[in-house]
């Protein structure tokens, strides 16, 4: 009960501090005259979007139009909302490579990034984590809402007596990093200090560095120790499980950033050459309940190359692109983990 409670105020915590712009929301949505409006927010803050469309609709005339589906990522775009409405404003991430794909052009023009950048002070806790730094130096990145905040804590870092890298990211700031990719990691030191909440980014960060990852979280003050071996571990063994699968399912993922039916067909191509019965199979959440069903030995994740994590204990093996290159021979163990997976 008490860590419900604890984890409901931290949540609250976190909220307040993140930025909606909701003057500049209020101010575009009258200079380009919309009429209709769609608003997509990640999951643990959809408890703010009716306060949101109700001062919007108010403020400004418009019809609010509500996503309830996923919003995972840039990749994940509500493209049916974005049909119907004028201009949809999509919460927590920022426009990304993935955009740039061809069929995807046509909504960057629709779509408007509200980044959340959160206030919240990241001082005290990467004085905290100084202490876990085993090196004299160590990569700094953050996720979008704290990127704005690394400058700051790099200043933390030296004032330890630390030396603290920033690195260049493929994505729009420098140091940021999103689940599949941390091109701003690729930095020379064998440690990385990551600011944001949650496990998802920091085991990412391990998994596909190899890198030991001390996360920081500035809501709880929380500091976590993540190492990459103990995680490759786990994909090692599903793989391992995977090697004498007769059939496969390769799954697309029907997600805008996420779809590539081109890589699903060629790899389905090998896996006969191979001998392996292979299907491709469309989704657009990829769930254990919903993979069931279907008489195949193993799956081929094509969407989002993280999904394939969270179904360690499901009882048939679910395998990301890299690690099916593995089963087929064509890639060694050792070139599974790169720190942009996204583009393969
Ligand atoms: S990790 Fe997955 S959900 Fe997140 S941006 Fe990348 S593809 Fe999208």
């Amino acid at each position: 009960m008490i860590s419900r409670l604890y984890k409901l105020i931290v949540i609250a915590m976190e909220r307040d501090t993140y930025d909606f712009e909701l003057e500049q929301i209020k101010k575009l949505i009258k200079e380009r005259g919309a009429k209709r409006v769609g608003l997509q927010l990640p999951e643990g803050l959809k408890t703010e979007v009716t306060d949101i469309a109700a001062e919007i609709s108010k403020d400004t005339g418009a019809e609010v139009i509500i996503s309830g589906n996923s919003c995972y990522g840039a990749c994940d775009i509500d493209e049916k909302l974005e049909r119907i409405v004028d201009v949809l404003f999509h919460f927590g991430h920022t426009q990304t490579f993935f955009l740039k794909k061809e069929p995807l052009l046509r909504k960057v023009k629709k779509v408007v990034f509200i980044e959340l950048r959160s206030s919240v002070n990241v001082k005290l806790v990467v004085e905290k984590a100084v202490a876990e730094i085993k090196g004299d130096t160590v990569g700094l990145v953050a996720t979008v809402q704290h990127a704005h905040a690394l400058k700051e804590a790099k200043a933390v870092i030296i004032h330890s007596g630390k030396k603290a890298v920033i690195g260049k990211s493929r994505l729009k700031y420098d140091g940021q990093i999103l689940g599949c990719d941390f091109s701003s990691a690729v930095v020379p030191c064998k440690e990385i200090l990551c600011i944001g909440s949650g496990s998802f980014h920091p085991v990412g960060l391990a998994l596909y560095t190899g890198k030991r990852v001390i996360a920081a979280d500035p809501f709880t003050m929380q500091i976590s120790i993540y190492e990459a071996e103990e995680l490759r571990k786990k994909r090692y063994m599903t793989i391992a499980r995977s090697l004498d699968a007769k059939s496969v399912g390769i799954i697309v993922g029907m997600k805008s950033g996420q779809f590539d039916l081109s890589e699903a067909i060629d790899l389905k191509k090998k896996a006969v050459e191979k001998g392996i019965g292979a299907y491709l199979i469309v989704m657009d959440d990829i769930e254990e309940d919903k993979l069931l069903g279907f008489k195949v030995d193993a799956f081929v994740n094509t969407a989002c190359p993280r999904v394939a994590e969270d179904f360690v204990h499901f009882e048939k093996p679910v395998l990301s692109v890299k690690e099916f290159e593995v089963v087929l021979g064509e890639r060694k163990w050792e070139d599974i983990f790169k720190p942009f997976s996204f583009k393969r």
